[in-house]
């Protein structure tokens, strides 16, 4: 694996690699939900490229960009350890030079939901992602149903990419209990943890309805709703676009919440093409 930093590192290497070449974006402090993407895009590609760039601008103001969690040595082993060929740790400075100020919107889907909750959040997600795009120049890029909102930004973002570019979603890894994987797990204390267990249990508890026959959409988020969480929003949308849902058709639940100053999401496709595993996907032990 080559670790590299300067951007021109990095296009030297993508423009005498081996197509198609797949690329993982991140912001490090690395788990098994990153390490699946990285696996099945090792799978897929000739040359796989991981980014990890705790990108300032899509943390809000106040919100937990200096503390976010950096594991920097343990995730070069780790990457390793998944064969990754080549790992790109770009500084702030390297992605976004001074005096040449480039903002991607993304769009009306930025401001509903995490966009609502987080001004400003998925246009800098947006911003980020079309800069990686554009040094990394990848055939496949691989995202994480956890963040189906942002997920949806990406698609959008390909569909009007210049280059042929095939986005690759990746289904949810969740703790052996159900949590799903995040790096801001590692905040939690042990309560907090068995607090934050309500998000994923609220999503079970809707989805074993589902399978039960229930299909009105605002029974669904009640029931999604766990005592003693905080919830910025449990939402039933159509998973294309995330409008409001369609008859008869599938729905994707969305929840957000907040337990001691952490901010937690997740998701659950309820119909349609479901994931593996009815979307209980749980990591490797
Ligand atoms: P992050 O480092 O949080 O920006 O995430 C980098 C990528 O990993 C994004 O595409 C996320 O959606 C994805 N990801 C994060 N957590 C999980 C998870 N538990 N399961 C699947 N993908 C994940």
């Amino acid at each position: 694996m080559r670790t590299v930093a300067p951007v021109s590192e990095l296009q030297a290497l993508v423009h005498e690699a081996e197509r198609p070449l797949g690329f993982v974006p991140t912001m490090g402090a690395l788990h098994a939900g990153h390490a699946a993407l990285v696996r099945r895009c090792r799978n897929e590609c000739a040359t796989t490229v991981v980014s990890i760039f705790v990108n300032p601008l899509q943390f809000g103001q106040g919100e937990d960009l200096e503390r976010y969690p950096r594991t920097p040595e343990a995730d070069q082993a780790l990457l390793q350890e998944l064969q990754c060929d080549v790992l790109f740790m770009p500084s702030a400075r390297e992605v976004y030079p001074a005096g040449r100020r480039r903002r991607v919107s993304a769009g009306p889907l930025g401001e509903i939901l995490e966009g609502a909750a987080r001004p400003g959040h998925l246009d800098g997600v947006a911003t980020v992602v079309a800069t990686l795009f554009d040094m990394v120049e990848p055939d496949r890029a691989y995202f994480g149903r956890k963040d189906a909102q942002q997920l949806a930004v990406v698609e959008a973002l390909a569909r009007e990419w210049e280059r042929p570019l095939e986005i690759v979603p990746c289904d949810i890894v969740r703790d052996l209990d159900g949590l799903a994987l995040s790096s801001r797990n590692a905040y939690l204390k042990p309560a907090e943890r068995e607090q934050a267990l309500g998000l994923s249990g609220g999503l079970h508890r809707a989805e074993r309805a589902w399978r039960e026959g229930l299909r009105d959409a605002a029974e669904l988020e009640v029931l999604a709703r766990s005592p003693g969480l905080h919830y910025d929003y449990a939402l039933c949308v159509d998973p294309a676009g995330f409008g409001a849902p369609r008859p008869g058709g599938p729905l994707l639940l969305v929840v957000a919440a907040r337990m001691a100053g952490v901010r937690l999401i997740d998701n659950i496709l309820l119909g349609g093409q479901q994931p593996a595993e009815s979307g209980w996907v749980c990591r490797q032990t």
